[in-house]
């Protein structure tokens, strides 16, 4: 195991579905979109039906019939992208339920046969959906009306309660068919907010919302590398492309085996730090596709240890923010390269 390697806990998986669904109180119907934030959504809705998860959310076509092949005909599984252009055949062939999105794509599902389908309304966010105003009357095959919050990371957003009441409201419309409405944001708003399931992602995986776990959310993801050699570096000379950290005194400097083609960002900035032999220390001068260096000035480390770059020893969120950007970006940018393990 020498490799760059992404290391997934699904017991602690399985807990934050549980979490959620205790808070909540609702059934979780997991967004695995984007292979599960990169995590692997095969081995991922594995362990979610075990936990007891039915319903599950991709985006694309693609996903879901990936996902369709990987773990067979027991789940329920909506595409998000809707009844895109010429996707009626392969939705019902895979048996995936569209989410349908505007008045072109209800029609396109329906001249293919309908079915089982869900309706997205928007209830401010501007992205997909039927504004209010727009919206269908209830029609045969219809089996869940959404929305989704545009603000659910801040809490003390008005637009959080403009949402909801906007989404109760036209609900009305649709007695009878499930209501779906909270993202991991939203779960953590309050009992108005759950409706009759909630849809979400990254709380499940670990991250946010609010770039700062719910003390009850476990980590899951672990993302590390191997040192793949330790060097002294005298003062005065530098490290890496461009100079990027000069030494102002003797550095012990470990050369990690992950770059930006591994999904460790070039910009992570000067701040950027991983785990390593029980400490965090700063990564130095510019990561370049294969390799970065960090500090491990007056460490134990030799070739063969692994670096924690985020994981249970450096929360993702903080990783995150050290790069400018957030957990789902981070998740969802690790590469392809990157071995995919799985316990629990
Ligand atoms: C991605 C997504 C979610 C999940 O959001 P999280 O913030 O990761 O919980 C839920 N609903 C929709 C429509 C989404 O696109």
């Amino acid at each position: 195991m020498t490799r760059a390697r992404l290391s997934v806990d699904l017991d602690a998986l399985a807990a934050n579905h549980d979490c959620l669904a205790r808070l909540t109180g609702r059934p979780v119907q997991p967004v695995v979109k984007a292979d599960a934030y990169g995590l692997g959504a095969g081995a991922c809705v594995t362990r979610l039906m075990r936990a007891g998860a039915r319903t599950f959310f991709v985006a694309r076509l693609s996903e879901g019939v990936a996902l369709r092949e990987a773990v067979g005909e027991a789940p329920v599984i909506y595409v998000l992208d809707g009844c895109t252009s010429g996707a009626a055949a392969a939705l019902r062939d895979a048996g995936l339920r569209p989410v349908i999105n505007h008045a072109d794509q209800l029609s396109r599902w329906q001249e293919a046969g309908g079915g089982a389908c869900g309706l997205h309304i928007d209830t401010g966010m501007n992205r997909l959906g039927f504004r209010p105003e727009d919206a269908p009357a209830p029609f045969a095959g219809l089996a869940l009306v959404m929305s989704h919050l545009a603000c659910a990371d801040e809490p003390d957003s008005p637009m959080n309660r403009q949402q909801r009441d906007s989404f109760a409201a036209i609900r009305r419309r649709y007695a009878d068919i499930p209501a779906s409405f909270a993202n991991s944001g939203g779960c953590f708003l309050g009992p108005d907010y759950a409706f009759d399931a909630v849809r979400p992602g990254i709380s499940l995986w670990g991250g946010g919302p609010e770039g700062r776990p719910d003390p009850r959310i476990r980590p899951v993801a672990t993302f590390s590398a191997p040192i793949l050699q330790v060097r002294q570096v005298p003062t005065g000379e530098s490290v890496g492309y461009a100079r990027g950290k000069v030494a102002v005194q003797p550095l012990t400097v470990a050369t990690v085996g992950a770059g930006y083609a591994d999904g460790v960002m070039r910009a992570t900035s000067p701040r950027g730090q991983v785990f390593v032999a029980g400490h965090l220390r700063p990564i130095l001068g510019r990561i370049s596709m294969d390799a970065l260096a960090v500090d491990v000035t007056g460490l134990d480390v030799v070739e063969g240890d692994r670096v924690e770059l985020f994981g249970p020893n450096r929360p993702i969120d903080d990783a995150a923010r050290d790069t400018g950007t957030i957990a789902y970006e981070l998740l969802t940018s690790v590469g392809s390269r990157v071995d995919r393990t799985y316990s629990g």
